[in-house]
């Protein structure tokens, strides 16, 4: 497929879809879906159009290594003469304005702008809302065992009051892996590596070795309170854990890309992995006490934490660890 060819494509889905710009990282309802059509053969797309209202924000952390940020969680994008990589696809509204940077980054460095591989970290709808645009690029979707079967199960996401619906096939990964997988493209090694029960239980963290580089995935949240998606298999003890595989392999040297928040280091991530064990600590102690969870967050125990409250306030992520910790919820269940 030609670039312009992917481009109209994405341009025509686009077209179709009505996808919200929601910027939590709430697992994001599934936006319409359309079939791709066939860019008809007399339609010109200029590769340099950007949507009308652009959102997305190009971060180099080397020539060949490039972040995109902007609503949802952030991509990492990997370029060279093989091309493109992505870990993560934000939201299907994005899609044409991904596949427009992307184009910007390889005219850039002279990479090609082949779309190789796009690696899920999770399941979440701000991290693999592109993937039907994507694989209609002809990205390749990868993700861990469980993202493709959650991404085909209803279920009850508690913790929002909203059922979880299957998403549309079109979306679903075409490459999954259980444990981990290696991946090898413009001399360069990635390796895709399961973190269990952590964000969801399903998370992956990419390790590009060469560049030294490491994406978290929605195991870091950077300067702010996570989402721990307990009704999708997370826990809090697991995203502390998926800090230490992190720490394991990283050295002063290494960039950390979060899935939201800033890019980081070893330091970043060190106090963002401290907070979160001070929390699920906080929360352990008094739950061993006995005290029912409306007590805990009555109690305030997280006042000096206030400033890491987002769209996660300081009860939801009480209610996170006191769920992570098999506290009941709702009371009573
Ligand atoms: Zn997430």
């Amino acid at each position: 497929m030609t670039k312009a060819m992917m481009i109209a494509t994405a341009s025509l889905l686009l077209g179709a879809c009505t996808a919200s710009d929601i910027s939590e990282p709430a697992p994001a309802a599934p936006a319409p879906q359309a079939t791709a059509p066939e860019a008809p053969a007399s339609e010109t797309v200029t590769l340099g159009a950007l949507p009308e209202e652009p959102k997305l924000r190009v971060e180099a952390i080397s020539e060949n290594l490039h972040v995109i940020f902007g609503p949802g969680g952030n991509i990492g994008v990997s370029s060279g003469p093989d091309g493109v990589v992505l870990v993560d696809d934000k939201f299907a509204a994005n899609s044409e304005e991904i596949l427009y940077r992307i184009g910007e980054i390889t005219a850039g460095n002279g990479a090609s702008s082949d779309l190789l591989f796009v690696i899920n970290t999770h399941l979440h709808g701000d991290h693999s809302g592109s993937n039907a645009e994507m694989a209609a690029a002809g990205g390749l979707v990868m993700a861990h065992d469980n993202v493709r079967a959650r991404m085909g199960t209803r279920y009850m996401n508690k913790a929002f009051g909203r059922e979880q619906a299957v998403q549309d096939r079109a979306k679903w990964p075409v490459v999954t892996f259980s444990d981990r997988t290696s991946l090898h493209f413009n001399g360069v090694t990635a390796h895709a590596l399961h973190t269990p029960s952590g964000h969801t239980d399903g998370d992956t963290l990419v390790h590009f070795v060469e560049p030294n580089v490491i994406h978290m995935g929605d195991n870091l949240f950077l300067n702010m309170f996570p989402f721990v998606d307990v009704d999708a298999g997370g826990n809090m003890q697991g995203m502390i854990d998926a800090h230490d595989v992190a720490l394991g392999i990283a050295n002063a040297d290494t960039v950390i890309i979060p899935g939201h928040g800033p890019i980081t280091d070893v330091t970043g991530l060190t106090e963002a992995r401290d907070t979160l064990q001070a929390v699920l600590d906080r929360v352990r102690v008094r739950k061993d006490r006995g005290e029912s969870l409306q007590a805990i967050i009555d109690a305030d125990p997280l006042a000096d934490f206030a400033a890491l409250e987002s769209f996660i306030d300081r009860p939801a992520i009480i209610t996170a660890a006191w769920r992570s910790l098999g506290g009941a919820f709702p009371a009573g269940e």
